[in-house]
């Protein structure tokens, strides 16, 4: 599969997610994909809840879930998909979240973002979304690595 099949079919994995996406206060649903190491596709849609504050992000819930299989060395890349003409962008906690993924994979994660609908995304790094970041390291931890 060429580089271009790959995003496109992340990017499509996340945008089916939302479909997903448990939103009835926002309305803004979103969905996120992760591809590991070996091909594999963990989804995950935002998850509201009434009293707001306990709400899931989708980026957040994909990686929980990827770390439930045991798999967050594994993680490559991640999608997320949501708003409706510009592409949305992970917020500060998923920023984190995925600091924390990188740490742990021990190498760069991609970050496709992309609008609900049409062809234009863009791709970030974790470093350039969340610039002096709070690490591991910074608690003296060195995250396990899995190779
Ligand atoms: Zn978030």
């Amino acid at each position: 599969m060429s580089m271009e099949a790959d995003v496109e079919s992340l990017i499509e994995a996340a945008r089916a997610a939302r479909g997903n996406a448990y939103a009835p206060y926002s309305r803004f649903a979103v969905g996120a994909a992760v591809r590991l190491a070996g091909g594999e596709i963990i989804v995950g849609a935002n998850f509201e809840n009434a009293s707001f504050g306990l709400s899931l992000c989708a980026e957040t819930v994909a990686v929980a879930a990827v770390n439930a299989q045991g798999r967050l060395a594994d993680m490559e890349a991640i999608a997320v998909a949501g708003g409706d003409a510009s592409p949305v962008t992970p917020c500060g906690r998923c920023r984190q979240i995925l600091n924390e993924a990188e740490q742990v994979a021990g190498r760069p994660i991609a970050i496709y973002c992309a609008a609900a609908n049409g062809e234009s995304f863009a791709r970030h790094s974790v470093t350039e979304l969340l610039p002096f970041s709070f690490s591991p390291n910074d608690l003296g931890h060195v995250p396990p690595s899995k190779s």
